[in-house]
């Protein structure tokens, strides 16, 4: 399996090649140059096997690293001591064909720790083995931080660079990465949203001097091998289940949703893809009218479901080059306008005909569909579930059909959303073990306004001193 970039540019490069990389160098994000095809005598194999056990039948179709190294990797990423369960991503029946995919019992409690605690792995094990360094910089809107930091504290030749928008997040996200106290995690607390994060980290991508020198990768929602990751866990809920299902995803980069779309691309029995916005709908917008509307960083809404506080989706390029029959050029010429104009218009085309074939429709979700429906799951089924599950449950339900299981998605613990819960149960959300005192230890952040300069000479500077 080899891969190109969805704006056409460069050669073909095995998994290993874009493993450390976050954009292609002609600006695209990384796809499979073709999907590989599963047959039923290959899903009837997997029925029954173990997390792990699939997860390497999935990932040795897309990765090329040897048998012998890929097995023990990720042995060692999917336990029950790290996700709490040996089933690692437990299904609870709710209610009569309503299910609960539990995404997030890692240990920064979001469903970012499947790809990520497999990533840091994979990034020790491929830095090892070339002696080489990397510097991650990354942008987080509260999940991905904490995830990623958890997955790379330590870890050899790994440094971190995390910039989150300041009091942007909940007081448990900010806790969560802020008070690790480990030598190679540098928090950047940025006077910004989160999208001026990701643009920041979108300029030093693509500043491959820069790059070189100070070798900076990625772990970002465009990494390939997260990407790769999660499409495990859409195997595992389908053979939990039992025959054809739809998933309701909370969505706003698009990597959980898109690895759904390659695993049906993969030939499993996916009906519909369920696409969950908050009230930042730019998804939601594009697949009711066909035009994809970027906003500006001012337009984006703080929001109870601040993990899909997007004005673009990153991976939506991904799923866009399929929609334009996988051609790049074509591609390209999408993409130039959308930075001049804003917006991408494909209605009324026959790539905006495709979504219907790829099994896509969506929805969204505002803080009063919110509470009600964590009020709702609550009174009904005992559960309590974080802002981000409830919207994808409040979409889902919008698009159930009858005799079709519907999977829906617990993205985060309620702990991390606590003011949301209060407002919703009048209760506090229970805390996991270990994170009972969490706001209370000490921080270690630096704060820095929105300035591509002044932060690239920060990283700059730490890198150099570490050498
Ligand atoms: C990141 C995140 C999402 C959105 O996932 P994308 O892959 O960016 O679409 C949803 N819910 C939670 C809790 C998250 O952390």
């Amino acid at each position: 399996m080899r891969y190109v970039s969805t704006r056409g540019g460069g050669k073909p490069q095995p998994f290993t090649e874009i493993l450390l990389e976050g954009l292609a160098p002609d600006g695209g994000l990384f796809v499979p140059e073709e999907f590989p095809r599963l047959g039923a005598a290959d899903l009837a194999a997997m029925r029954g096997m173990s997390y792990p056990q699939l997860a390497f039948a999935i990932l040795s179709k897309l990765a090329d690293i040897p048998a012998g190294d890929l097995k023990p990797l990720v042995a060692a990423t999917y336990t029950e001591k790290i996700f709490g369960s040996e089933d690692i991503t437990p299904v609870k029946e709710l209610d009569r064909g309503l299910h609960l995919l539990g995404l997030s019992n890692g240990p920064s409690l979001a469903f970012k720790d499947i790809a990520l605690q497999l990533l840091g792995n994979l990034f020790e094990y491929a830095l090892g083995k070339h002696g080489r360094r990397v510097n991650v910089v990354g942008a987080t809107s509260g999940d991905t931080g904490s995830s990623a930091e958890y997955a790379l504290r330590g870890k050899k030749n790994v440094q971190v660079f995390m910039l989150s928008p300041q009091g942007r997040m909940s007081a448990f996200q900010a806790a969560q990465m802020y008070s690790l106290q480990d030598a190679n995690i540098f928090n950047i607390a940025v006077r910004g949203v989160f999208d001026d994060c990701q643009d920041i980290v979108k300029a030093i991508s693509g500043d491959f001097a820069f790059k070189a020198r100070h070798r900076i990768g990625a772990v970002n929602s465009i990494n390939w091998a997260r990407i790769a990751a999660q499409v495990v866990y859409y195997f595992k809920a389908y053979f939990a289940v039992g025959g054809e299902v739809s998933f309701a995803v909370p969505s706003g980069n698009f990597g959980n949703v898109y690895a759904g779309h390659v695993a049906r691309q993969m030939g499993l029995p996916i009906r519909k893809l369920i696409v969950a916005t908050n009230e930042n709908n730019v998804l939601d917008e594009f697949f009711r009218t066909g035009r994809y509307r970027v906003r500006g960083a001012a337009e984006v809404k703080a929001t109870s479901s601040p993990s899909m506080d997007i004005s673009k989706s990153s991976n939506f390029e991904r799923y866009a080059y399929d929609l334009v029959g996988r051609d790049g050029a074509k591609l390209r010429a999408l993409w130039d306008g959308l930075g001049r104009e804003g917006t991408l218009d494909l209605s009324g085309t026959d790539s905006f005909r495709r979504v219907a074939d790829t099994g896509f429709v969506s929805g969204s979700s505002t803080h009063a569909d919110r509470l009600a429906t964590i009020q709702r799951v609550w009174k009904d089924y005992g559960l309590m579930v974080d802002p981000h599950t409830a919207d994808g449950i409040k979409v889902g339900l919008e698009h159930r059909e009858q005799g079709v299981p519907l999977v829906c998605m617990e993205t985060a613990q309620p702990a991390k959303f606590a003011e949301t819960i209060r407002e919703a149960l009048g209760r506090e959300p229970v805390r996991p073990a270990g994170f009972e005192n969490l706001e209370k230890l000490p921080q270690r952040f630096e704060v820095m306004d929105a300035d591509v300069g002044k932060i690239k000479h920060y990283i700059g500077s730490a890198t150099s001193r570490s050498v």
